[in-house]
């Protein structure tokens, strides 16, 4: 990918201040993007990154700043739903209240921003949407099942998406990175008794033996929502280090 090649594109992401977002944002800028950020908090998102405030779960913030962000921009050729959250816990440890939260900001936020951005999308051509899944969509992971259902909705929603807007000229594709060095699992590892040593342990977990970056998914990100992805529509990129596919015998 060249540093142009997205000159005279323009492109949304939601979560951007943070992250795997904050990266795939900068990176698509430094393509020659231009780009705005959907955040609940963007006060830290400086130049040359737009930014509004939007919160995924209101459908009348996410038409507004839509719109708004369209207009400032010009049109919309990319849509990045990235924005979420995470859960812990078997089913039993979730209530309701805890599922329709999670549901409602992983699932249903992509809904609301898609709604809002597809007209845009559609009035170009070449546009795309690449939605921020999880190995967590088909591992099986212990202790995750509300985030993996979460996951595992965000991976057919792709899939349909795709489907029903191939014709349209509209892509539709999604990343499942797997354990990526951002402030969430910062955060996750700084309310362990030993940080230090749970993240030497998760490394040791990895088949690389480390994390994977928010520059290396950004990255992915990036190519699913370039013209070099032309062709491809209805799939799901693993940027996890191997954590999906292979099988390693212990050492
Ligand atoms: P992060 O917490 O660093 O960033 C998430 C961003 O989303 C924050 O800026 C936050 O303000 C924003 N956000 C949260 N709720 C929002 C809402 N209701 N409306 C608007 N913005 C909202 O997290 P991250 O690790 O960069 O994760 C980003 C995405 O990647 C998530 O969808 C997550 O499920 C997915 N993911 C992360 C990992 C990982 O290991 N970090 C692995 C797989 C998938």
């Amino acid at each position: 990918m060249t540093a142009t090649e997205l000159a005279g594109r323009t492109a949304l992401v939601t979560g951007g201040a943070s992250g795997i977002g904050r990266a795939t944002a900068e990176l698509l800028a430094a393509r020659g993007a231009l780009v705005t950020v959907l955040d609940l908090d963007p006060s830290t998102v400086t130049g040359p990154l737009l930014a509004r405030r939007a919160d995924v779960t209101d459908d009348t913030e996410v038409r507004t700043a839509v719109a708004a962000a369209v207009e400032e921009m010009g049109g919309l050729d990319i849509l990045v739903n990235n924005a979420g959250i995470g859960a812990q816990g078997t089913v039993e440890d979730n209530d309701d209240t805890q599922w329709q939260r999670v549901l409602d900001v992983n699932v249903l936020g992509i809904v609301r921003t898609s709604r809002a951005a597809l007209p845009h999308l559609r009035a170009r051509a070449g546009g795309a949407i690449v939605n921020t899944c999880s190995i967590a969509a088909t591992a099986g992971l212990p202790q995750r099942a509300l985030y993996s259902a979460s996951k595992g909705a965000v991976l057919s929603l792709t899939l349909a998406m795709a489907a029903d807007h191939v014709r349209e000229g509209v892509r539709v594709n999604c990343v499942n990175p797997g354990t990526v060095d951002t402030p969430w699992v910062g955060r996750l590892l700084d309310a362990a008794p030993d940080p230090a040593a749970e993240r030497a342990a998760l490394q040791a977990r990895q088949p690389t033996g480390r994390l994977v970056t928010a520059a290396e998914v950004a990255a992915a990100i990036a190519y699913l929502a370039s013209p070099a992805a032309g062709a491809t529509t209805g799939t799901a990129l693993a940027v996890d280090g191997g954590m999906q596919g292979l099988r390693l015998r212990p050492e």
